[in-house]
């Protein structure tokens, strides 16, 4: 069949929309199959600054600013607190480990020109970006699903469905931005389930919650927060989505839910009930959707590029959302990748060894982001130390903002494994009984 494209990207996410913009810019003729029609629900509202240079760069930014989202200038942390000097048991702890807050302000960040980001309505942020894609001559055909990639013949043939019909599409390569959906990695088998990380997430939005509830500076109320529960390996994400409605998560290992018979509702309020005051506030604000459920979300996939193919976004790999970095690499791999696309393009080879640099920097970045997120769940408390450490606070708020691309190991995350292999090593040591029940020691042999 013959080429009608020079790329096909398969999935209109941030991951997929922002390949477009960037290839459909370069002059390449490109084509997007998204199988939903949008605006379509997607978790995932809170935004990193490493996404501003990407939105600046494809010529978004001023669209995503317009819109009007709530600006997010920090975060913050929050935990169970029964006093001001209560540490709930532990001892040899100097720091406040109970809350601890950045501000995006405090490093100055390459290619960031506000000292914020966004929180957003994935409905609208997710339309506002791939309406941009077409703006700068993508073709997205929406509501078009992609059944299989047919790579036998000279080039690759996308099988679609849309609108009841079946169409066949030859490109030149194919950009799998199918998000947890992994279409490429499944049908290739080459997508592995996290071995350690087996979370659970569920989620609603809730109107007129009063954010200041547990803010420790109540100016910083429209911050995220994360709400640690005082139950092993559990989180709440606290997001503005608008001036009234706040998203709500709970996230917990899948096991825990399993074990309340997986009674929703129940487990979402039992759970929450842990930090009281929380659940008041909750309790006295309106919930406006039903419970959503996320499971079974991390996972690497042992190759993301091939002859005539790559993976971006969530289709390459998905870590625990604990630090807000799924659209934040949704974007940045889009962005490094659309550059060796265009290389290859030119180069009229879109062969693997086209897309070495992607994969060795796309590896580097979601790696320091894995092992950050594995020593969080590890050895909680020295997160909240690191943060509060003037030596490490800025190498901790560089890896906040999703500024991990570069070549060095962030100087934190070398300093923080050396202390969890200490603690770990030492059963007398004053922190070894704060030890989390999640040990990844796989990082790097998965990806
Ligand atoms: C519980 C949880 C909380 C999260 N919180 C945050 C957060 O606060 N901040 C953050 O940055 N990230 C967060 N994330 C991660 C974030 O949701 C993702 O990283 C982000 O959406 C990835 O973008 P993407 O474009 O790769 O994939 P997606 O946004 O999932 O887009 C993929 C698109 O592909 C389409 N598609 C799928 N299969 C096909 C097919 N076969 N044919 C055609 N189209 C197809 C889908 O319809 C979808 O529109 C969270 C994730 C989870 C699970």
């Amino acid at each position: 069949m013959e080429k009608s494209f020079d790329v096909g990207i398969i999935g209109g996410g941030p991951a997929g929309s922002t390949a477009a913009s960037y290839l459909a810019a370069a002059g390449l003729k490109v084509v997007v199959c998204e199988a939903e029609q949008f605006p379509r629900e997607h978790v995932g509202e809170s935004l990193v600054p490493a996404t501003t240079p990407v939105l600046a760069e494809i010529g978004a930014f001023e669209k995503v600013e317009a819109a009007g989202f709530p600006r997010k200038y920090g975060a913050a942390w929050t935990s169970a607190d029964s006093g001001p000097s209560d540490k709930m048991g532990f001892t040899g702890l100097d720091h406040d480990f109970r809350a601890a807050e950045i501000m995006f302000n405090e490093r100055t960040q390459s290619g960031v020109h506000r000292d914020y980001t966004f929180h957003v309505d994935r409905g609208r942020f997710d339309q506002l970006l791939l309406d941009h894609a077409q703006s700068l001559g993508a073709t997205v055909r929406q509501q078009t699903r992609v059944h299989r990639v047919d790579f036998d013949g000279p080039h690759p043939v996308l099988h679609t469905t849309g609108d009841g019909h079946r169409q066949d599409i030859g490109v030149g390569m194919v950009v799998d931005a199918s998000g947890r959906r992994t279409q490429l990695g499944t049908q290739l088998k080459v997508k592995q389930a996290d071995p350690v990380f087996n979370q659970y997430a569920i989620h609603t939005w809730f109107d007129n919650f009063d954010r200041k509830a547990l803010a420790v500076n109540t100016e910083q109320s429209d911050f995220i927060f994360i709400h640690f529960l005082p139950v092993i390996d559990t989180w709440v994400w606290q997001i503005p989505i608008t001036d009234t409605i706040t998203s709500i998560g709970v996230v917990t290992q899948k096991a825990r839910l399993k074990a309340s018979k997986d009674n929703l509702e129940d487990f979402f309020w039992d759970t929450l009930a842990s930090r009281p005051e929380l659940h008041r506030a909750l309790k006295n604000a309106d919930q406006v959707k039903p419970l959503k459920t996320e499971g079974d979300y991390s996972y690497a996939l042992t190759r993301i590029c091939g002859d005539n193919f790559l993976m971006i976004g969530d289709a390459a790999r998905f870590v625990d959302p604990i630090f807000s970095s799924g659209v934040s690499v949704a974007l940045n791999s889009a962005r490094i990748a659309a550059k060796d696309i265009i290389a290859a393009h030119h180069a009229g080879d879109y062969s693997k060894k086209r897309f070495d640099t992607y994969e060795a920097t796309l590896r580097r970045g979601v790696n320091n982001w894995y092992e950050f997120i594995s020593i969080y769940y590890r050895l909680n408390i020295l997160f909240t130390a690191f943060v509060q450490d003037p030596r490490y606070r800025l190498d901790v708020l560089k890896m906040l903002q999703g500024d991990v691309y570069d070549d060095e190991e962030p100087k934190a995350l070398t300093a923080m494994r050396t202390i969890v292999k200490a603690v770990e090593d030492d059963p007398t040591h004053l922190w070894h009984p704060y030890l989390g029940s999640l040990k990844a020691t796989t990082a790097k042999a998965m990806f």
